[in-house]
């Protein structure tokens, strides 16, 4: 069968199996359009089903997690795990806990996991999950509360051979640390394997906490030097002040970047004089506050309610690492006015496929999600890899290796790209060079 059609065919059955899943049916889309090429010159994956049985989970779970607030009322959140292939490896990827978190979401993460975990080159399987559960002004140990609950369903369906969830928006170290403490608790072992991010005292990987940011930043570094430029003297704009975000903006700015602008869900701020990350850092990582408590630091600095103002900063580097679809046709048509020299995805999915196809058209150097944020998810594969010898390997040895990673990505994407006639297309040859390794480990195991 014609290629096209044949991926017109599994995409509406997508659709159709799937109701109401609009960023599951987004993330599918994309891949799908990228394996256009691929699957005219290989029929074998077509005659194989591959396709078919990769947008199909090889399992979601579903779960209550009914906790008690500090009032003593009872609270009920949904539960989310989805194990979407395990071709390569155990599934792996993070939890997010954000009010938004339904079937939609943590699917389309799923999905994305799959191919990003293959570009990182080491063996993990594509999964995520999470909750509808808002961290948002909850305290400590409702934080503490929710998290037992939730691990005390989850705990039988991961482990280190078969899944081994990480953070994601809402759950960094801390919350790593309440899943892992009640998992030791009801497994009576210490597994440390079975989640990454954890604290240094208890297997923790140097390097983790900051591998997605920087890991987005060698990778951009990366882009600009085959262009014969370089991050030095650009104006930047980061979306976000999470984890990704504050590593982003710090590797950036030792490689002599001036970033003006970041932001949280409730607003941006904008410091002419650059951002000060020590002042975020208290803000965000110690106080656990809203980012326009920076304009009491720092009195020339602006802030601005809402987020999406953010992209009519003029820059030459956005970086957008708060959330999916947060640029959307309108924001990216004034970064390409504002010419923008290069976007490069530090959240998942962040441009909507409107934004993506108008950075494309425009000749802007584009790093999607799956290549530029990989950096974390590897770091968490380091993690495992020292965990299961026992050892912890010095912020060079994991920095070094992380580095070697994300240029591997970048060769290995854009290779892919000008094999099938699509140069200077991370977003098709990130897709393709993260599938064919999925795709052909699928075939070799049989129909599973
Ligand atoms: N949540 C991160 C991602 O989107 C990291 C996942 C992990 O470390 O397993 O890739």
């Amino acid at each position: 069968m014609n290629a096209e059609e044949y991926v017109k065919q599994v995409f509406e059955q997508v659709v159709k199996r799937n109701p109401n899943e609009p960023e599951f049916h987004q993330a599918v889309e994309e891949v799908l359009e990228s394996l256009i090429p691929v699957l005219d010159r290989h029929n074998e994956y077509i005659k194989e089903g591959i396709i078919e049985r990769l947008v199909e989970p090889e399992r979601i779970i579903m779960f209550r997690v009914p906790w008690l607030d500090d009032n003593g009322n009872i609270r009920v959140n949904r539960g989310f795990r989805v194990e979407f292939n395990s071709a390569i490896g155990p599934y792996k990827g993070g939890l997010r806990f954000h009010p938004t978190v339904n079937s939609s979401i943590v699917k389309f993460l799923g999905f994305e996991q799959i191919f990003k975990n293959s570009l990182t080159g080491l063996p993990i399987g594509g999964g995520k999950g999470g909750s509808d559960f808002d961290p948002k002004g909850k305290s400590d140990k409702e934080i503490m509360k929710f998290c037992q609950s939730f691990m005390t369903e989850l705990y039988r369906h991961v482990g280190q051979f078969t899944d081994v969830p990480a953070g994601d928006i809402g759950v960094s170290g801390r919350e790593i640390g309440y899943l892992f403490g009640q998992y030791k608790r009801i497994k009576n072992e210490f597994a440390a394997a079975v989640l990454t991010g954890k604290g240094l005292a208890y297997g923790g990987s140097l390097v983790r906490k900051e591998a997605t940011g920087f890991g987005l930043v060698y990778f951009v570094e990366r882009m600009l030097e085959d262009k014969n430029m370089s991050l030095k003297g650009k104006t930047v704009v980061v979306s976000g002040s999470g984890n990704v975000a504050i590593y982003a903006m710090e590797k950036a700015k030792e490689l002599g970047a001036k970033i003006v602008a970041c932001s949280d869900s409730n607003g941006y701020i904008y410091d002419s004089e650059g951002i000060d990350l020590k002042v975020v850092k208290q803000i965000k990582e110690v106080e656990r506050k809203r980012i326009s408590e920076y304009v009491k630091y720092r009195s020339w600095a602006k802030y601005y309610e809402g987020c999406k103002g953010i992209w009519t900063n003029k820059c030459d580097v956005a970086l957008p690492c708060a959330t999916q679809n947060e640029i959307d046709e309108e924001a990216a048509k004034i970064l390409v006015e504002n010419e923008v020299i290069l976007v490069g995805e530090g959240a998942n999915m962040p441009c909507s496929s409107k934004a993506v196809e108008i950075f494309i058209d425009n000749n802007i150097l584009f790093a999607p999600a799956k290549a530029a944020n990989a950096g974390g998810v590897a770091t968490s594969a380091l993690e495992m890899a020292q965990n299961s010898m026992r050892l912890s390997w010095s912020f060079e040895e994991v920095d070094r290796r992380l580095k070697e990673i994300m240029i591997n990505i970048y060769e290995n994407a854009s290779e892919a790209a000008k094999k099938y006639d699509c140069e200077d297309n991370l977003v098709v040859g990130a897709n393709i060079a993260g599938f064919i390794k999925v795709a052909n480990a699928m075939m070799e195991q049989g129909v599973v």
